[in-house]
């Protein structure tokens, strides 16, 4: 494995965002010292916080799973999850609602959601869905040690025996035809699938190695962290405080300074430099590179995910047949991922995801008043310039509330009581590359050792971290990430640890 080379003692952190707040507590469990440089005056980053009115909202990720992830940095620095967090298990994890007015709840016990599976689509489903699993896990089971958790310099490290094994699986097949195999149901197809859209890809364009965000969303078991998702970032800042970590909130940092082909500190927007041996870059990868670092000759055309406008909206109605994550398809299925990834259009069928934070934790609302959080895809702003501040995010949240009131939810417009309305250019004014949260998208070409290194390639001691960068996007590879860019500071392997520390209620 590449190693930074030269001194490694101080290192300076960019960003408090999960990537970077992994890989401070990792660096510190090694004995180094630590200053994490943020802009904001919290932790967090995309897992961010929103406080209007007595209501709380999360900003980013709703959606928890794998939270041994989160247990691993706090038990480098021999800290336990529970004393940190408490996560409640979500049952479901997902109600899905499809446009024939049937629902399908996704439950984490396999044996329950068999039966469910029989219930909703019939026996010879269920039985698919259990040939599903099979799979699913065997395919997680070798993606993670192999090409997830693990450094990668070259194409060349993927060359073992689990990647015939892979290719044996389908693995760099096409998704949606490989969940076919398994599942003849409309409906099914679609709640095993749609998660592609989480790698920034459609399910007929995503390979088949992604079958495994399926499965840790639907078979391995998704939490929320009690006060909501922001409980993580604060849970992981916290423990690296009290480890030694420096933190500075409210200072940006405007560009890495550099001195003889190596970084030698940071240099803030009010002129304060910050020395140190290493810098570690959590900001958007490719954002860090236009803005902050020195100009590389030539910088990498990357495709990105599509973006997502979110309407944040406390309100005084509640639904009761509602869980804490709703999907709600549109009849479109292939039709609307060709709109919003392909076309630049917004959807004209809308699927999407409606989170109830209140349901399962009445503390972020005030009393008997409600949480919701809408989030619809969108093309990002290089596949469509919309000029969303320009009235166009109002008049789309207007849309979006139509559809959800011809979706059962009686009324709520009238409800609302305070609102919020994120769009791509708000993605964008915080600094993400095309204006989408999701980062650049795992086609082939931007999977594994093919997606942007955690190396600088001409600074031998700056290092990446975060959503941008190997292994990807999303909570658990964030989280990866943060260790893989420490391992390139300290040297030390990487794998990932026992469940320590997680409660199961
Ligand atoms: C709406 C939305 C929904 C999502 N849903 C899910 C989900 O359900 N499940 C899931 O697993 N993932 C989800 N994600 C993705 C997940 O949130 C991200 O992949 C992850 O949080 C990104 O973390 P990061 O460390 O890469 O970056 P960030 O969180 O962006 O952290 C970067 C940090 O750097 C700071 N920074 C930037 N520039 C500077 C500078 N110049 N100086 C100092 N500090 C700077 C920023 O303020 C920020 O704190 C979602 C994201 C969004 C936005």
């Amino acid at each position: 494995m590449r190693r930074v080379t030269g001194p490694t003692d101080r290192v300076v952190v960019v960003g408090a965002g999960l990537g970077g707040l992994a890989c401070a507590l990792h660096l510190a469990a090694a004995g180094r010292q630590v200053t994490v440089v943020e802009r904001e005056p919290v932790p967090g980053g995309r897992a961010g916080r929103l406080s209007l009115d007595g209501y709380e909202f999360d900003t980013g990720p709703t959606v928890l799973t794998m939270p041994e992830l989160i247990a691993e940095p706090l038990a480098a620095v021999g800290e336990k999850l529970i004393d940190w967090l408490e996560l409640l298990p979500l049952d479901p994890a997902y109600r899905a609602y499809y446009p024939d007015g049937s629902t399908l709840d996704v439950l984490t016990d396999t044996v329950r959601m068999a039966a469910e599976i029989s219930r909703v689509c019939g026996p010879r489903e269920a039985d698919g869905y259990l040939q599903f699993v099979d799979f699913a896990r065997k395919l997680w089971q070798l993606e993670r040690n192999n090409f997830i958790d693990r450094n990668l310099d070259t194409p060349i490290d993927l060359l073992n025996l689990n990647l015939v094994k892979l290719l044996g699986m389908g693995g760099f097949r096409r998704l949606q035809p490989k969940i076919n195999q398994y599942f003849r149901d409309p409906r099914t197809q679609r709640i095993f699938s749609f998660q592609a859209m989480y790698a920034g890809l459609a399910p007929h364009d995503a390979l088949a190695i992604y079958a495994v965000i399926a499965y840790l969303d639907s078979v391995a078991g998704v939490y929320f962290p009690r006060g909501g998702m922001h409980a993580v970032p604060k849970a992981l800042a916290g423990a690296a405080e009290k480890h030694g970590v420096q933190f500075r909130y409210e200072t940006t940092v405007a560009r890495v300074e550099t001195t003889g082909g190596r970084a030698t500190g940071v240099i803030t927007d009010s002129g304060e430099r910050i020395a140190a041996d290493v810098v570690v870059l959590n900001p958007d990868l490719p954002i860090a590179y236009r803005d902050l670092l020195p100009s590389s000759a030539r910088r990498r055309k990357l495709r990105y995910s599509p973006s997502c406008v979110v309407l944040h909206i406390g309100s005084d109605r509640a639904y009761s047949k509602i869980a804490h994550h709703n999907i709600h398809f549109g009849a479109s299925w292939k039709g609307t991922f060709d709109e919003v990834i392909r076309q630049g259009l917004l959807m004209s069928d809308p699927s999407l995801l409606v989170t109830n934070p209140s349901h399962s934790d009445p503390g972020v609302a005030p009393p008997g008043r409600q949480t919701y959080y809408v989030l619809a895809p969108t093309p990002n702003l290089e596949a469509a310039p919309f000029d969303w501040h320009g009235g166009l995010g109002r008049r789309y949240a207007d849309e979006v509330l139509g559809v959800l009131e011809t979706r059962g939810y009686i009324g709520f417009r009238d409800g609302v009581q305070v609102e919020q309305i994120i769009t791509p250019d708000d993605w964008a004014a915080q600094g993400m590359a095309a204006g989408t949260p999701f980062a650049s998208s795992h086609t082939f070409a931007q999977t594994g050792p093919f997606r942007p290194g955690n190396l600088h390639p001409s600074l031998p001691n700056v290092v990446f971290t975060g959503s941008g960068t190997q292994p990807g996007v999303g909570v658990p590879m964030v989280l990866i990430s943060g260790k893989l860019a420490a391992s390139r500071i300290t040297g030390s392997a990487s794998g990932i640890g026992p469940l320590a520390g997680v409660r199961h209620e």
